[in-house]
């Protein structure tokens, strides 16, 4: 697993090799990101404060997988830096994250799951609740509204993508 200083130290140098800029600002690990893998702060005033890495991803990514999202939010902070659009979906960031090989952050799948089947039409289904394991007669699925039996637990390195 990547340490937060051998990170920074993957971003400096892909941010001084392919943008000409330097990293002023530390990559953390974020435990408790769970909307995204990454992400770049700014505070109030629009200022680079820092690049947060979830902790699924540190735990479960793949080696590329974890560099990739780290690409991906350095291309963020480097497109704010040189003042260019930074949002995601726009077309030259976009651009930009094809060219480094970096992913869309937000159709990878990283983490631990727990799986179950519908007890009434037997579909499969995935939550990342852990509370699911001990309390799972409180669950009722989407699909019929019937209780769930687990089946068991999948852990995701982000080497499958995930179609939203
Ligand atoms: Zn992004
Ligand atoms: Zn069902």
């Amino acid at each position: 697993m990547y340490t937060e200083k051998e990170l920074e130290a993957i971003a400096r140098q892909f941010l001084s090799r392919n943008f000409q800029i330097d990293l002023h600002i530390p990559i953390k690990r974020n435990n408790r990101l769970r909307s995204s893998l990454g992400r770049y702060v700014m505070d109030r005033e629009g200022s680079p404060l820092r690049i947060e890495l979830s902790g699924h991803l540190l735990t479960y990514g793949k080696k590329e997988v974890v560099i990739g999202v780290l690409k991906h939010e350095c291309i963020h902070y480097a497109f704010h830096q040189k003042g260019k659009p930074m949002e995601d979906g726009t077309y030259e960031f976009e651009q930009a994250l094809k060219r480094y090989g970096a992913p869309s952050t937000k159709t990878l799948k990283v983490g631990k799951f727990y799986t179950f089947l519908c007890k009434k039409c037997k579909k499969e289904g995935e939550t990342r609740l852990k509370r699911i394991r001990t309390h799972h007669q409180q669950y009722r699925t989407k699909c019929c509204h019937a209780p769930v039996i687990l089946t068991g637990e999948k852990i995701y390195d982000g080497g499958v993508e995930e179609r939203t």
